[in-house]
């Protein structure tokens, strides 16, 4: 029997083990190999972080996907890949006939380099963890202290504002600063990038533009002026990378390092081999986000199926552009497609929450509150 592997419960894959649940799975024996069988939705983690959502409210569990399926699941990381084999972190090896890569990124530069003070802003667990211990310190002593979110990209911007929320109310609220070398969010209209900055300066945020990070020392950041800017916690938003390892396989990759995928999402260096989400570097470039993950899914759980009894596979239709609905901590967000924009309003932030509760209810969720292995 077909062997399919599917490496990384994230976006892509999760909808695709619910696709096969709903609809109907290949005749294929169907291995899923991750960390754990858990995800958090993206679209709800900003307002998580701002209070509004319970962490057990993102979370999506495949483990009831997996025993429906009959399918394996093999908690670990995989480490490399042979073009046949893969080796996994305890240094098992598996082997696959299809094998698919829904991996996400690794974090950025400043995260890698400086593991023991930079706080990334994904796996949510390194998020979360390294939030709550940053917390602990402030619960501790009345000392004044200071939090930099580096990025100012969706995501910083996004997750300052919602720890702008998250610490509004605290007598003890730590300073906030932005570093947006290139300001709010280069490239989108100006009335976006307009509203945001308004956002961010009523939220208290000191947003420092036309200086990056080069380094950090013990006390904060050292800017590319030669300035330093004191931090007692720092969080990375910028330069999410391709997983290192992938260099070390045969796959062909694009010059950023990711996956190099036909519009099938198919390798185009093995034809067994598949990826989606943020992983794969499609012909013509694509933004980086949950929602061209989850529009993938259809795409993929047919062609997986498709190569697994060799039939002709279909194209991923990747829109140029996909609403972006942004919350400004507050319950309330505005809303990007392309050049197009609304304005902040509580509506848009329902709206929000209406899909992204949508698209959790349609998974299984933790019985308990509040998973914390990840
Ligand atoms: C703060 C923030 C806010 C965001 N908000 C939004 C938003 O509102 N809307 C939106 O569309 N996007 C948003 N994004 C982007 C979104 O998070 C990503 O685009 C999305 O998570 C990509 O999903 P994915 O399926 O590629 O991978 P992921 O969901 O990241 O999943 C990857 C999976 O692979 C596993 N894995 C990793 N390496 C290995 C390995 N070597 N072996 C086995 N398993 C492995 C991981 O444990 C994980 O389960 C946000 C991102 C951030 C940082």
């Amino acid at each position: 029997m077909t062997h399919i592997v599917l490496i990384g419960a994230g976006h892509t894959h999760v909808g695709v083990l619910r696709a096969y649940a709903a609809n109907g799975a290949p005749d294929a024996r169907i291995t899923l190999v991750s960390p754990h069988p858990r995800l958090y939705y993206s679209g709800m983690l900003p307002a998580h972080v701002a209070g509004h959502y319970s962490r057990a409210e993102l979370a999506i569990e495949a483990g009831g996907l997996l025993a429906q399926l009959g399918a394996t699941f093999i908690s670990t990381h995989v480490t490399g890949f042979d073009g046949t084999t893969l080796t996994l972190a305890d240094g098992q090896r598996l082997a696959g006939d299809i094998v698919s890569f829904d991996i996400g990124t690794a974090p950025g530069a400043l995260a890698k380099d400086h593991p023991e003070r930079v706080i990334p802003v994904k796996p949510v667990e390194a998020l979360l963890a390294g939030l709550a211990r940053f917390e602990h310190g402030l619960d501790q002593d009345d000392q004044a202290r200071r939090l930099a979110v580096v990025g100012g990209g969706a995501g910083g911007v996004e997750l300052m504002l919602s720890l702008a929320y998250r610490y509004g109310g605290r007598s003890d609220r730590p300073a906030l600063d932005l570093v947006a070398r290139s300001g709010v969010m280069a490239g989108v209209p100006e009335r976006v990038r307009r509203a945001l900055s308004h956002a961010l300066d009523r939220a208290g945020v000191n947003v420092i533009t036309g200086r990056g990070v080069v380094d950090l020392d013990d006390t904060g950041l050292i800017l590319d002026d030669d300035t330093h800017q004191p931090a007692d916690c720092v969080i990375a938003a910028t330069g999410a990378r391709a997983p290192a390892w992938l260099a070390d396989t045969p796959l062909a990759l694009h010059d950023d390092g990711f996956i190099a995928c036909d519009w099938h999402l198919r390798s185009r260096s093995h034809r067994h081999v598949f990826a989606a989400g943020d992983v794969i570097a499609l012909p013509e470039p694509r933004p980086k986000s949950g929602v061209y993950a989850v529009r993938q899914i259809s795409v993929l759980a047919d062609n997986l199926a498709r190569a697994a009894s060799a039939r002709a596979l279909v194209d991923f239709k990747a829109p140029r552009t996909a609403l972006a609905l942004i919350s400004l901590g507050e319950r309330r967000a505005l809303a990007l497609r392309g050049r197009l924009s609304l304005p902040p309003s509580r509506l848009l932030w329902q709206i929000k929450d209406r899909i992204d509760r949508r698209f959790v209810a349609r998974h299984d969720r933790p019985a308990g509150d509040a998973p914390e292995t990840g």
